[in-house]
């Protein structure tokens, strides 16, 4: 591949990986910035994505036996300070309402007055409150499992965002259940992370990793932090979903207790799980390229879009009423449970221009209609997994069935195409200095990139975890259900281990 090749996006990934990634958003017109700090403004395109995201996730779990309910977004104060772990883990990034109006100021501007009583904080997570709500539901284990989902907005007043990955306000879905046994809140737990695993595979088409957290990567409160960790094409780690085991932790700072079948008041078991638009930084990461955004057609906005090409009106006339024929036609189509979407593009706007428009969105398919195709009655059609030039005649008859076969084979090669890059990028390392030099920065001019994921022997130290981390700015992103027992040693301290844990460097 020639580097001298035109690409739509400037700079390309192998020049600046983080620049790239923000041009891609830009160049999609998927959002931007606000005027708010670390706040960001989610564009139709972007948007239209979360929505797919939402509406298949949301399917998942109610098949999996659960219901969306809504909670307040502000939290009284005294709630947080009963889980004392909690309150630690998000006291530093907490935006707090202390005061309820505005004054005249006598200068003719505003002051704030009505301080309240007691300050609520803006949802960072919603454990405590759902908790206050949980507590007053459940009083039998006849009441159990509670299996509840919450859709909503976060806020996380983060100090270094950006778009989707990091912002100080993020879209989300929360699930909160309470169980009778600690089998069953664990297996809930477990059950969860497999459903977000499922879905990255299938909608995202991500390839993800299923693990446990150490101690000191879990969530501020759970006992155990399930998560799923996928590769970007920088081969950082992106920690897509956390399902959390919560022992009777938030049971008994919310009196979440229930009469048992003896008779007996016991405190139930909770779990928490989610995911949030950050999952469209790792869609974004994972499969786009120096053309801009590349979409998995399953969460894709629109999947096709047909391109009018003539050279004056008569033509023009001619080609629209075709266009719109087919456009009539594709409404029918689906493809794996998905409906098709059209995009008639017929913008005074060379063809070039349209195609390279809706190249840099993503979109599946485009076909190009002119008034010699019609006399042929074939179209060109052309692939976003293909150079932008390729294009292949079909036959307008074919196109029925020749879309959706492309959607299901784009959508299947995606994954593969991310599979192959993590499979490549993943070593297994028992030696110390390789391990440094696996992680030092080439002398690529971008300090970020490095090796890749490493399965290294660890003792279990934190000690270690933690020297690693400072030397290398690499951590343990999760020990995977996978990793079998096999006798090691530590690729910090040299000790005895028992598994193998996967290092790399996140976002
Ligand atoms: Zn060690």
């Amino acid at each position: 591949m020639s580097k001298n090749k035109q690409t739509a996006i400037v700079p390309i990934r192998e020049q600046n990986y983080a620049e790239w990634y923000q041009q891609v958003i830009k160049a999609a017109d998927m959002a931007e910035n606000s005027d708010v700090r670390g706040c960001m403004v989610i564009k139709p395109w972007g948007y239209a994505i979360w929505e797919n995201i939402q509406r298949a996730l949301d399917i998942m779990f109610r098949e999996t036996g659960h219901r969306n309910a809504y909670f307040p977004i502000f939290i009284p104060k005294s709630y947080f300070e009963k889980e004392a772990e909690h309150v630690e883990g998000f006291a530093k990034e907490c935006a707090i309402v202390t005061h309820s109006r505005l004054e005249p100021d006598g200068a003719g501007g505003l002051k704030v007055a009505g301080e309240l009583t007691e300050p609520y904080i803006v949802r960072p997570t919603s454990e405590t409150i759902i908790g206050a709500s949980f507590a007053k539901w459940v009083s039998s284990y006849r009441d159990l499992p509670l299996l509840i989902n919450q859709w909503a907005n976060i806020v996380r007043w983060e100090m270094r965002t950006r778009l989707f990955l990091r912002t100080a306000e993020f879209l989300w879905q929360e699930g909160h259940t309470v169980h009778e046994t600690e089998a069953e809140a664990m297996e809930e737990t477990r059950k969860m992370l497999g459903v977000y695993a499922t879905f990255a595979k299938e909608f995202l088409a991500l390839p993800v990793i299923q693990g446990e957290k150490t101690e000191s990567e879990k969530f501020p409160g759970a006992v155990t932090t399930f998560c799923i960790e996928a590769m970007m094409q920088d081969k950082k780690a992106l920690q897509s979903g956390t399902s959390h085991f919560l022992g009777q932790n938030f049971a008994k700072s919310s009196g979440i207790r229930y009469q048992s079948r003896s008779g007996e008041f016991e405190y139930a078991w909770t779990t928490s799980w989610g995911v949030s638009t950050r999952l469209i930084g790792a869609l974004i990461m994972a499969h786009s390229d120096d053309n801009g955004l590349v979409l998995p057609p399953k969460i894709a906005p629109s999947h096709v879009v047909i391109i009018p090409i003539y050279r004056n009106e008569e033509e023009h006339e001619q080609v629209i009423t075709f266009a719109k024929e087919l456009e009539k036609q594709f409404k029918q189509l689906s493809f794996e449970g998905v409906k098709i979407y059209t995009e008639l593009d017929d913008r005074d706007l060379t063809s070039s221009e349209r195609n390279w428009y809706w190249i840099k969105k993503g979109i599946p398919v485009r076909i190009e209609i002119g008034p010699r195709d019609i006399a042929q009655n074939t179209v060109m059609v052309a692939r976003r997994d293909q150079e932008p030039r390729d294009k292949e005649a079909v036959a307008v008859e074919n196109l029925v069935s020749f879309i959706p076969t492309a959607l299901s084979a784009m959508q299947e090669g995606y994954y593969q195409r991310a599979l192959a890059f993590r499979e490549e990028n993943t070593v297994e390392i028992d030696d110390k200095d390789q391990f440094y030099k696996y992680f030092t920065p080439k002398n690529s001019g971008q300090p970020e990139i490095h090796g890749g994921f490493a399965n290294a022997h660890w003792c279990g130290s934190e000690v270690c975890e933690e020297q690693i981390k400072t030397d290398l700015k690499v951590s343990i992103r999760c020990i995977p259900f996978e990793s079998k027992e096999e006798a090691g040693k530590c690729i910090c301290c040299g000790k005895e281990s028992r598994r193998r844990v996967i290092f790399a460097k996140s976002y």
